[in-house]
């Protein structure tokens, strides 16, 4: 397959009338490398972040044998890919159907969930159709509902049961599995790894007042990535720090302990070309938005870093918002996107960090919505994993103890 050197080169040998997603997968094989080989326990990727088939391989051949699914098509979609994956199906509401399928057409175990209900329904789904009998081999996740104060986006209020409810599911889950975890999510784009000790405090109760042997904790998805004005500390502390609180929990002496980046093993994997069609003031309309890769940048007001591609714009930066290319008012990002101010209709711009819940999110509302991908060599335009940020270990371990 042809790799561009680059942005520039991609825009000027193609012109593109459409965006062109830029896919960089030596920077997804970075990431997975340092997760895989930094991280104390197992990494599973949470599929939802990006679920390109190409990146899912990139991941398997660096070494991620374990990927968070919530639904059944992402469960058809690894296992396709990947016959050999340990698939865990980490959405605490599931269909009957979903899951009847998983477990005995594509071999899931490993099921979470959040409330009697869903235990009922995973151990009725999961019997044997001719005996009657219970599963033997389910592996169950109880989903503890912890604060997102410390993150970006929160996913607290939908999912996860209470710490009054946690210890008597545990205790009824314990009866239907010989292995039984704990999971949460702190929230995505966690900037300080406090939000993990502050959760893992929270199950440390739970499973103290079920007296259950736990074999399993699962500290969920929520490391960040890096976007302008948010530059987390380095990962190595959220291990490390993560890592000091897990050892003291009250669990089996063989327990593991997983994690489930979406966001920090995607987000560098691809970038956006995108075309100015027409200006207006500082207001740029670009043939990408709110319904296209840049979702997070319309609705929560991300900031993802951009350059422009055309060499012959001289003017100072001046501050940029963008309109997407739907007739909907609301398809508009107030950025401010830093930009040349010469920059005019007809000019390309790279739009960068767009490789979790950016590429993923593009549908074809109003018929805009095709983009074709292209493989680049060059680096990101920013990196946890370019070797430029040092843990600052010591000094952030130490204060939070
Ligand atoms: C979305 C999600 C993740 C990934 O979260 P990131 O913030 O992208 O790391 C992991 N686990 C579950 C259950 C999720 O819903």
């Amino acid at each position: 397959m042809l790799v561009y050197p680059d942005a520039k080169t991609v825009a000027q040998a193609l012109t593109p009338e459409e965006p062109v997603i830029l896919n960089r997968p030596h920077a997804a094989r970075r990431a997975a490398r340092f997760f895989v080989e930094k991280f104390p326990g197992k990494v599973l990727y949470a599929v939802k972040a990006n679920p390109a088939p190409d990146l899912i391989q990139v991941l398997w051949e660096s070494g991620i044998t374990h990927y968070d699914v919530a639904s059944i098509a992402e469960v058809r979609l690894v296992r396709g890919i990947l016959p050999d994956a340990n698939l865990c199906f980490m959405h605490p509401i599931k269909t009957r159907s979903a899951i009847k399928e998983a477990y005995f057409q594509h071999g899931v175990v490993t099921f979470s969930l959040d409330s009697m209900e869903e235990l009922d329904k995973i151990v009725e789904a999961c019997r044997d159709p001719e005996t009657g009998e219970e599963a033997q081999d389910l592996r169950l996740c109880v989903r503890i509902r912890v604060s997102s104060e410390y993150s970006e986006l929160s996913l607290a209020s939908k999912f996860g049961c209470d710490l009054l409810e946690a210890p008597e599911l545990l205790q009824k889950a314990r009866q239907h599995c010989d292995w039984l975890g704990v999971c949460f999510h702190v929230g995505s784009q966690a900037m300080t790894p406090f939000a993990f000790v502050q959760a893992i405090d929270r199950t440390r109760a739970a499973i103290a007042q079920a007296s259950v042997v736990i074999d399993m904790i699962d500290i969920g998805g929520g490391f960040p990535s890096v976007y302008p004005e948010m530059e987390p500390p380095p990962l190595e502390d959220y291990f490390a720090i993560i890592h000091h609180h897990y050892e003291a929990l009250p669990i089996a002496y063989n327990a593991e302990l997983w994690c489930e980046p979406g966001r920090a093993l995607a987000a560098e994997y691809s970038s956006m070309i995108v075309k100015v069609e027409k200006r207006r003031g500082s207001e740029l309309y670009i043939n990408d938005g709110a319904y296209g890769a840049l979702y997070d940048a319309a609705h929560v007001s991300w900031r993802f870093p951009v350059n422009a591609l055309e060499d012959d714009l001289r003017d100072p930066i001046e501050d940029f918002a963008f309109y997407g290319p739907t007739c909907d008012d609301a398809d508009y990002m107030a950025g401010p996107f830093a930009l040349p101010g010469d920059i005019q209709a007809g000019d390309y711009i790279e739009i960068g960090m767009l490789g979790a819940y950016g590429a993923a999110m593009k549908t074809g509302f109003n018929g805009f919505g095709d983009a074709q991908c292209v493989i680049v060599s060059d680096e990101p335009m920013m990196s946890l994993f370019d070797g430029s940020r040092q843990p600052t270990a010591s000094d952030n371990v130490i204060s939070l103890r």
